[in-house]
């Protein structure tokens, strides 16, 4: 059994080559544009996002650019929540208008002293007439500064967090820092300071907050695992041209049988990181419970093995290999930040042992109808069950990082 089907395949020959016409090209916006005018970002207009065209996408993207990637996913990554918990009017103005590429957004969780333990965060919403203050520091928020809005979690209560749609410009709203990672990738802090917003720009009920967060993160891990995938798959591709063409002691590197061992167990992790981020993908198109403990299989297994697979592929480049603007060291300074941004892979160890010491079952999704051609490929018939999703063990402040 396939869980792609041919549609998905298709979109990501398609993102392949749409990423491969971006590679290089390091302006966040203008790469937004280039997604919207490919019609790629119609992935995530409102209606049900589906967990399949999203991998496939990010895979396709991610073999070509990690910007490109990173720009297609945070607009969904920073939507996303809007389309989970928002009402009309805020869907209207944020979800379509992202999925449009006329709008870019930013997903604001992390805090200096909350990382990992993302329930423990400290930028406070204060009620006020009319709306809410927010008040606290952001930080490594992909997009900051190239945003036009940011989904920010707050906390409204001693026990309890909301999100909410903050403006760019909204007043009290400052990008505090650039910060410069080892790969490009916009990224930074944000500061609120006194910083008003209408009661309007809240995110479903009061309180729903971590909910909001942690429903975005299941759909959105299999998706690094996605983008992993690609980049795994390039290097993979890049060493295989290698090892045909550069002869040492009288033999092509891909005559020796060490050579060999390693391609096979490159092709071999390839594969199952593959499979684990698509049945995962499949499982949250299911629809049936939200797969917490398949996405973090698939996140933590894909984006390991990418870092074991690219590393091999620099290895079977020899010195070539670390030479700065050569495809594999590029890929080898990109693949590195999967390992940690939406939960480290430890986080996603304590998620998967979680899940197997207290398995308990969700509450089933929320269904929207479909909308888009990018988004209505039907999923296969179940011939399993649609595992148990889980629930915190301690509900809003277990550790389940951003
Ligand atoms: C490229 C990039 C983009 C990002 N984009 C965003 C974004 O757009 N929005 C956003 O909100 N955040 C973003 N982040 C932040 C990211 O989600 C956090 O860096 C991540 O959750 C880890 O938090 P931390 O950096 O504070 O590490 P820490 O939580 O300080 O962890 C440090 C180490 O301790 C380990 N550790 C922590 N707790 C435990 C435990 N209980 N048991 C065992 N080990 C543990 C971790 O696994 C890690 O190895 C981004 C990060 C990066 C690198």
């Amino acid at each position: 059994m396939s869980f792609y089907e041919p549609a998905h395949e298709k979109l990501l020959l398609r993102a392949r080559a749409v990423g491969t016409s971006l590679a290089g090209r390091e302006e966040p916006r203008a790469l937004v544009e280039a997604l919207a005018r490919e019609g790629l970002l119609r992935v995530f207009a409102p209606g049900r996002l589906r967990a399949r065209p999203l991998c496939a996408l990010r895979e396709g993207l991610a073999h070509a650019s990690s910007l490109a990637d990173t720009m297609f996913v945070m607009q969904g990554l920073g939507s996303y929540p809007i389309a989970h918990s928002g009402n009309a009017a805020l869907v209207h103005r944020y979800v379509e208008e992202a999925a449009a590429g006329r709008r870019i957004a930013a997903f604001a969780l992390t805090e200096p002293e909350a990382g990992s333990d993302a329930a423990s965060l400290r930028t406070t919403a204060r009620r006020v007439r009319g709306g809410w203050v927010l008040d606290g520091l952001k930080t490594l928020i992909s997009n900051a500064g190239v945003a036009d809005f940011y989904t920010v979690f707050a906390r409204t209560g001693a026990k309890e967090l909301s999100a909410f749609v903050v403006d760019a410009d909204a007043p009290g709203l400052t990008v505090a820092r650039r910060i410069e990672l080892i790969a490009p990738h916009p990224i930074g802090d944000v500061a609120f300071r006194e910083c008003r917003v209408p009661e309007a720009a809240r995110l479903g009920v009061r309180g729903s907050g971590l909910e909001t967060a942690f429903a975005t993160l299941d759909l959105f891990r299999p998706s690094v695992g996605a983008a992993a995938v690609g980049l795994a798959q390039r290097a993979l591709d890049e060493a295989v041209e290698r090892v045909k063409t550069r002869r040492q002691f009288g033999s092509a590197l891909s005559d020796f049988q060490g050579t060999r061992f390693r391609l096979a167990e490159m092709q071999v992790e390839l594969d199952a990181a593959r499979l684990l981020v698509q049945r995962a993908a499949w499982l949250w198109d299911l629809g049936r419970e939200r797969p917490t403990l398949a996405a973090a299989e698939a996140k933590l297994f894909a984006t390991e093995a990418a870092q074991r697979i690219v590393d091999s592929a620099v290895q079977l480049h020899g010195g070539l290999g670390v030479v700065r603007g050569v495809v594999v060291e590029r890929l080898y300074r990109e693949v590195r930040a999967l390992r940690i941004y939406e939960g480290t892979s430890e986080i996603q160890k304590l998620i998967i042992a979680r899940e197997l010491l207290h398995p308990r079952t969700r509450p089933p999704r929320r269904r929207s109808p479909d909308r888009g051609s990018l988004r209505d490929a039907t999923p296969p018939r179940a011939t399993s069950q649609g595992h148990p999703g889980g629930v915190s063990l301690r509900p809003h402040t277990d550790n389940t990082g951003p």
